[in-house]
């Protein structure tokens, strides 16, 4: 059975969790003033998601540790918000990277195999100056890397023996951060709207204003006065808010939203800011391709959407409404619907 100390570090390990289910806890002993480190532990974890972006390691109490984790993962299923969910994976994730870049190989890849059966080998090999340290099936790789665009998480650009994948130990461990995440992930409940007995539900009422507060910051939500969301098509509302809840949305998609964004007016920093506060897109390669889509490098041509017909052939067109029967172009859709709304606003009478 793995010790105390190490299903603190790692509480999204099964065995950690099973650690947990033997205490046999009730939301209603979770109430009780006994247990309320936990849940100042649990809501500082949830806290530092939204404000860093990152939680911390406390392993001084490693009982707190570990049982703050489930209590986390039910604020965050009690506050309903999508984004959420994925910045706590996410936080929850980069904690988990770095205690394991403090770990032996041996450790990783007992964690790997063991626990998200990776088919990951140790080796120790010098080359081209880097010391690579394990060798994973491409399988495994590719389940991981798909979601990083960094030119080097590539295929084409690894160096491979017999169907494996050569890493050093920072890429065996960013790998897993990844893995840890999606597991994180799917620890969260999607049953939405959960009433928690107080002094529970004041916490998750407290982060919900935290969040509140803070939303526009962590979201680029607030996007600039001239651009406005309810004024988007159809299909880019959808990208726009599936880019919000962490869906993963294919390369015409993107290109899509991000050419729209630029002519809408949205300022470039926004939007490198949207797209790297709720993906882990590296910020550098972020911006570099939006302002090549903005015209800003390269050939300096300043990219629009794609037409509606080509969007459609490319299933990128959603919940058309009857405003597009009359666009053949997203842009011209968000002309239209501007003027009405600005319209809609000078009719108001005055206060
Ligand atoms: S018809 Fe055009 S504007 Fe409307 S949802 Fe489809 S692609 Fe977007």
């Amino acid at each position: 059975m793995i010790s105390e100390r190490e299903a603190a570090k790692y509480p999204f390990l099964s065995e950690a969790a099973r650690l947990v289910d033997m205490l046999d806890l009730t939301l209603d002993d979770l109430a009780e003033p006994v247990h309320a480190k936990v849940l100042d532990r649990a809501e500082g974890r949830v806290s530092e998601a939204i404000l860093k972006g990152k939680a911390s390691a406390n392993l001084g109490d490693s009982l707190t540790e570990l049982l703050s984790f489930p209590v986390a993962n039910m604020f965050i299923t009690a506050l309903g918000e999508r984004f959420l969910d994925r910045r706590y994976a996410l936080s929850e994730a980069v904690r988990a990277y770095e205690l394991l870049n403090d770990e032996s190989e041996a450790r990783v890849a007992k964690m790997a195999r063991t626990e998200f059966q990776w088919d990951l080998r140790l080796v120790r090999e010098l080359l081209d100056g880097r010391l690579y340290r394990f060798e994973l099936h491409f399988n495994d790789f590719l389940g991981n890397a798909a979601a990083f665009r960094e030119p080097k998480w590539k295929l084409v650009n690894r160096l491979m023996r017999d169907g494996y994948v050569l890493l050093t130990n920072p890429e065996t461990t960013r790998l897993l951060q990844e893995e840890i995440r999606r597991r994180i992930g799917g620890l969260i409940s999607k049953h939405r709207g959960l009433r928690l007995p107080e002094p529970l539900q004041a916490r998750v009422d407290r982060l919900g204003r935290t969040f509140e507060e803070n939303r526009s910051s962590i979201t680029g939500g607030d996007l600039p006065t001239d651009v406005l969301v309810e004024g988007f098509p159809p299909c880019m509302r959808y990208a726009f808010e599936g880019l919000m809840a962490g869906r993963r949305a294919g390369h015409m998609e993107r290109f899509a939203l991000t050419s729209f964004l630029i002519n809408a007016g949205m300022d470039i920093d926004e939007i490198v800011k949207l797209f790297v506060s709720v993906t882990d897109f590296d910020e550098q390669f972020t911006r570099y391709q939006i302002e090549h889509i903005a015209g800003l490098r390269g050939g300096r041509t300043r990219y629009t959407p794609p037409s509606c017909s080509t969007l459609r052939t490319h299933g990128v067109c959603h919940n058309p409404d009857s405003l597009c029967k009359r666009v053949k172009h997203p842009l011209s859709y968000y002309r239209i619907k501007i003027q009405d709304i600005r319209g809609k606003q000078e009719d108001k009478p005055a206060e």
